[in-house]
């Protein structure tokens, strides 16, 4: 077993093996023009094309939990985002565009690899996803950054809360020319998401992207980085329904509760250490600090007893689950909204749904849903509407 609990996987290409070179060490980049011991390998491949893949995410339970080192359960979804590159070995820049954008936008290599500027200035705003990702490629990772064009298309809704944020930066990263373990690069995607919009976002949705396995939900431990994948049980269906209000992550209070998550862990210690119950609270004076806690230490919990729940197949059990959850998240975490609410109430109330809650960190975005196959249609939420299946994660199309 790896560090992820399961096989990880590479995403370099399958190529010939080539001659081996006498080198002290034969680095990942297996495409690198110009590089100091290029000069030792007997032929050296010209930069190649890449298209990459990237599943966007739900979350069926677990909400504002990664950031506290504690427990998720995404899935990896069928929608997502196609990273096409070609690569210019004469251009000093890469051209980045989307068939979700008005804009082209245009990254200098020099100055992405080398300069030290904050990327938030970066203009159009959506190619700032893009340079923290080179970034991490070019000055962390030592990938020799080349120019060209990156075409992005995706079935995606941005601002969703189904992670097209993550999903833009996984298929730029592995179009790039990553190769390593799919935690790597959610780590690396993690920090470039950071860096490209000043929020202190978690993990979850990079390394879900990352890890998707099709058919199975993802037990992750944000602490640990590990993914145990939970089969979802036949005869369920999974629905995401966007509630029309699109959430600006960043201008959003999702850094005031990852600050009051700080706050109380400053009183109280670690919210998601193994062991730690409700009594653990009552140090916490601040009545709203509590409430955030007591959502954090629940939460975990309830993460484990879904996985519990579709393990044993009991099936109305996971759906009261994921409504309590909901309510954590109104009531305590206070990340809800009327419209959300009410969708929630909504979806209940269609023969054979099991249970809802908003997912994403909520403000807006989307409510996931899980009812018996064949309950849910578009009927009655027309246009914002997604039946998803569990799938695969980020890979290499070719
Ligand atoms: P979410 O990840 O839930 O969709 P975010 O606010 O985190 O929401 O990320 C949405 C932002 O990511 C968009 O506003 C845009 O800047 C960028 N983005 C996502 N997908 C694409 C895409 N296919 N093309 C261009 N930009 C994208
Ligand atoms: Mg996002």
């Amino acid at each position: 077993m790896t560090k992820q609990g399961r096989k990880a996987h590479c995403y370099g290409p399958s190529r010939p093996p080539r001659p081996k070179p006498n080198l002290p060490e034969q680095s990942r980049v297996a495409f690198a023009p110009g590089r100091a011991n290029s000069d030792a390998l007997p032929s050296m491949p010209t930069p190649q094309s890449r298209v990459a893949f990237a599943p966007g995410r739900v979350n069926l339970i677990g909400e504002h939990t990664d950031y506290t080192g504690g427990l998720a359960m995404p899935i990896a979804i069928q929608l997502g985002t196609t990273a096409a590159f070609e690569p210019e070995l004469s251009s000093s820049r890469l051209e980045l565009s989307s068939d979700q954008q008005a804009t082209t936008g245009y990254l200098d290599l020099q100055f992405i690899a080398k300069s030290t500027t904050d990327l938030p200035a970066i203009r159009p705003g959506w190619i700032r996803y893009a340079a923290g990702v080179a970034r991490q490629l070019w000055v962390q990772k030592r990938l020799e950054p080349v120019g060209g064009r990156i075409r992005i298309s995706s079935t995606l809704p941005q601002g969703a809360g189904l992670s097209s944020s993550a999903a833009l930066e996984l298929s730029i990263g592995i179009a790039l020319g990553f190769e390593g373990e799919p935690v790597e690069l959610a780590l690396a995607c993690q920090r470039a998401e950071q860096l490209a919009t000043g929020v202190p976002c978690g993990v979850m949705d990079q390394l879900a992207s990352a890890t998707g396995v099709a058919g199975c939900a993802l037990m992750m431990d944000c602490a640990r980085l590990s993914i145990d994948p939970v089969p979802i049980p036949d005869g369920i269906e999974i629905a995401v329904i966007h509630s029309g209000q699109t959430r600006k992550l960043s201008s959003s209070a999702y850094a005031l509760r990852r600050a009051e998550c700080e706050q109380a862990q400053n009183v109280i210690g670690p919210l998601s250490r193994p062991g730690i119950t409700e009594s653990d609270l009552s140090d916490l004076t601040d009545p709203v600090l509590k409430r955030r806690a007591r959502h954090v230490v629940t939460e975990n919990r309830r993460v484990a007893e879904l996985a519990q729940a579709l393990k044993s197949g009991d099936l109305a059990l996971a759906g009261r689950i994921m409504l309590a959850s909901h309510k954590s998240l109104a009531q305590d975490f206070e990340v809800s909204t009327p419209v959300l609410d009410a969708m929630v109430e909504k979806a209940m109330a269609i023969p054979g749904t099991l249970g809802a809650r908003l997912t994403g960190a909520g403000f807006g975005g989307c409510i996931v849903v899980i009812a018996m196959s064949g309950s849910l249609d578009n009927s009655s939420f027309p246009g914002k509407f997604f039946a998803v299946q569990p799938s695969q994660g980020a890979r290499l199309l070719s």
